[in-house]
């Protein structure tokens, strides 16, 4: 066995009906309707007025009879809180540090997959596709009826380790990844979630058991950009503190936006924030490039991007990673030993070119490199992103 080891029940009780929908469900929203579950007992809470608290998420919706949720996937039916589940909206296997991990599996693959809709709306997703086509016409990923063991079985058959819940945000679907990483338990694969760590106490309660791996989108340190992307800073520094102490793997990425969040005093309280979670928290700064409705701006500059990787060392921060410029960044894609400055994993880009790691330490100075190392399936990567053609 691979990964922590799964209770016995995953808690949720599949719905064979089709549901009655509220009225003012989009198009989308009403076809997947008819993929739902009960939500788990973990995550509602029932208020004296009758309606049902979610706690999937940082929004901590209380929905009344008949309406949904500010991420409008999960909804109130007749006193049931029906979330979604059985299906995807997106799959491809490709290699864990495209997630971004780099301190998970180095060099192998992960098989990544996500349903739609989300919490928040940011202007700039990369994968608006899916995360933002019950809000957006315009957004079409047609979801696809899959079950946990399939897509179980096609991690192993693709040779993936490891199965990530990805493309949309996953928090607000928990009990589909659940689901999902129960049956990759079984098979002795990693798991993981791609997220921006709006979430709360009882859903990371709720999913510690069953997952590895977390990585979070640290969008800002301004509240006020947060909650135009319609979010709450304070719930994604207290879910990030959250992941660590539960001893889940964690790794912090901030995607560097030219005049929304690069200022040298933000970037700073950023690294600072990740430096008082652990200085051994990898975190990574990326180029931001123009998509969706963020098109009124350049890419991020080479030299914005080392700027910030050097305040993140300066903060105090062992593993800093510039990310979205292969090549064009120096040093800052390799893993350094902090102890003696010795290259212990080299990059490109995705690419492992080569781990020096020797049982996850320095080969020159034996000095631990944290993180989550396993020499059976590190440098097994066999894919570059392909999409799968399965269902
Ligand atoms: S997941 Fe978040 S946005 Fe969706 S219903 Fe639950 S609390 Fe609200």
């Amino acid at each position: 066995m691979r990964g922590a080891n799964p209770p016995a029940s995953v808690g949720v009780i599949v719905l064979t009906m089709a549901a009655r929908v509220p009225a003012s469900k989009s198009p989308v929203a009403r076809v997947l309707a008819r993929r739902t579950v009960a939500a788990a007992a973990e995550l509602v809470e029932r208020l004296p007025d009758g309606r049902l608290k979610c706690y999937s998420c940082g929004h901590r919706c209380p929905i009344p009879e008949g309406r949904e949720g500010v991420c409008r996937v999960r909804y109130n039916e007749g006193g049931v809180l029906k979330v979604p589940w059985g299906y995807v909206g997106a799959i491809q296997c490709d290699p864990i540090e495209k997630k971004p991990f780099f301190h998970a599996l180095p060099g192998s693959d992960a098989l990544s997959f996500g349903m739609l809709g989300c919490d928040l709306h940011c202007g700039y997703c990369q994968n608006w596709f899916t995360s933002q086509s019950i809000r957006d016409p315009q957004a079409v990923a047609p979801p696809r009826d899959v079950s946990p063991a399939g897509l179980a079985e096609l991690a192993a058959e693709c040779g993936a380790p490891t199965v990530v819940s990805t493309y949309n945000e996953p928090l607000i679907t928990s009990e589909w990844a659940v689901g999902v990483f129960s049956e990759a338990k079984r098979r002795g694969l990693y798991t993981a979630y791609v997220s921006n760590g709006n979430g709360t106490p009882q859903v990371l309660d709720y999913i510690r058991p069953w997952i590895d791996f977390y990585k979070v989108d640290l969008k800002s340190m301004d509240d006020k950009h947060y909650r135009e992307l319609g979010g709450v800073l304070a719930n994604v520094l207290d879910t990030i503190q959250g992941i660590h102490d539960r001893g889940i793997w964690l790794e912090v990425l901030t995607l560097v936006i030219p005049g929304f969040n690069d200022s040298e005093d933000e970037l700073r309280r950023a690294a600072a924030f990740v430096a008082s979670v652990s200085k051994d928290v990898p975190w990574h700064v990326t180029a931001f490039h123009p998509d969706y409705k963020m098109t009124d701006r350049g890419g991020t500059p080479a030299a914005t991007l080392v700027r910030a990787a050097e305040i993140g060392t300066e903060e105090g921060l062992r593993y800093v990673y510039a990310g979205n410029l292969p090549g064009r960044v120096g040093r800052w894609e390799d893993t350094r030993c902090p102890e003696c400055g010795t290259t212990v994993i080299e990059r490109y880009g995705f690419r492992v070119r080569r781990n020096r790691l020797v049982a996850g330490a320095c080969p020159k100075c034996e000095r631990p490199v944290p993180g989550r190392w396993d020499a059976r399936v590190e440098g097994t990567t066999r894919t570059n992103g392909i999409p799968l053609p399965v269902f």
